[in-house]
């Protein structure tokens, strides 16, 4: 089969088998079935079976290269614990609903027919199963394979039709300030108040925010103290911060590190760090070029650009090599109850794609 001869139905279906699938990224037996379906439907599209084997506990889908010239990323695990998405499939019209058929099931079945085209010595299409939850065990597998690819194409929804060029780095921080207790009413200035000292910090955290440049400082989680009646001698503080360039990161990073309590005897414990590095534009813009021009060849309107604030696998994979992200399905609502797909765009994305990586294989 290839993708002139190939019909919308069957990858619809194909599409449909994948979703009814279901695969909450924290039920393992049901990713590992997830990668069997995917596996299977392969077989029937490619006349290849897939490489399976677990990486750090985990299964992972890999098919073509062994060190492939470019990678195609995709993820088959969802956000969507089972049961909570009703109905399972639905299709209206050229819509097609169902859970993670937008994030990002229909941009694996369209990397998949693409694949039919494209030269399996030099390109691979592979699938992991940790995405929604920050890639803990396959981080390492997409750093290594990004590390030899002159390109990453990651299959994650696009957005409003366009292509993702920049992703905001994330990071997590836990501020802990160590206080000393005392009795609350009968001798409360023997103790170091942790609530009070951790109040001061906020203040100082939110002025780290630079909006104009799209870094957030967010404190949220807080706790503090024990009982009523005594005066708190640990208070904790969670940080989410995110941002488009690591030069602000790293700004951040450096100004939490070396945050100063008021009362000197006061202790601060700072713990986390950066998790997902931005995806900058230097490292997407030639690709992106690459992307109008393909489309522009296949008489395609222009895909357009975007940064969005979400990091996804492209975020670990532009570290080291050139990613476009942003490559997948056409539909709207990740992460919510009205995701969808459209379906007309399956093919013309997964046609996007063939010419895309023969341009970059020339
Ligand atoms: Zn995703």
């Amino acid at each position: 089969m290839n993708l002139r001869q190939t019909n919308p139905v069957a990858m619809l279906d194909d599409l449909k088998a994948l979703v009814q699938c279901e695969s909450p990224t924290e039920d393992l037996a049901a990713c590992r079935k997830v990668i069997k379906v995917a596996d299977e439907i392969s077989k029937r599209v490619t006349g290849k079976n897939a490489e399976i084997f677990d990486e750090n506990g985990r299964p992972i889908f890999w098919l073509g290269s062994k060190s492939p010239k470019i990678v195609l990323l995709c993820h088959l695990d969802t956000v969507w614990p089972k049961g909570s998405f009703a109905p399972l499939w639905e299709v209206a019209g050229d819509i097609a609903r169902g859970p993670g058929s937008y994030d990002m099931k229909a941009g694996f079945i369209q990397a998949l027919y693409a694949m039919t085209e494209l030269d399996h010595n030099q390109v691979a299409l592979i699938a992991t199963t940790d995405e929604e939850t920050g890639s803990e065990t396959s981080r390492e597998l997409i750093e290594r394979v990004s590390k030899t690819a002159s390109a990453v194409l990651v299959l994650e929804s696009a957005i409003d039709g366009k292509v993702k060029v920049g992703r905001k780095g994330t990071a997590m921080y836990t501020i802990a300030v160590h206080g000393r207790a005392a009795h609350a009413g009968l001798e409360p200035e023997k103790g170091i108040n942790a609530t009070v000292e951790i109040s001061k910090l906020v203040e100082k955290i939110i002025d780290l925010n630079r909006p104009e440049l799209g870094t957030s400082v967010v404190p949220t989680v807080l706790k503090s103290g024990t009982t009523t009646n005594t005066v708190p001698a640990l208070a904790t503080l969670e940080i989410d911060s995110r941002s488009f360039t690591m030069a602000e990161m790293e700004r951040v990073e450096k100004e939490i590190r070396t945050l100063k309590p008021a009362n000197p005897e006061a202790k601060i414990e700072v713990t986390g760090g950066i998790n997902r590095p931005p995806l900058e534009e230097n490292a997407t813009k030639e690709l992106y070029e690459i992307c109008e021009a393909a489309a522009k060849k296949l008489g395609i309107k222009p895909i357009g650009s975007a940064v969005v604030g979400g990091a996804s696998d492209g975020n670990f994979a532009g570290i080291h090599t050139r990613v476009l992200d942003g490559l997948g399905a056409v539909g709207s609502g990740a992460h919510a109850l009205t995701e969808n797909v459209s379906i007309p765009h399956m093919q013309e994305r997964s046609k996007l794609l063939v010419e895309m990586v023969n341009e970059i294989l020339k």
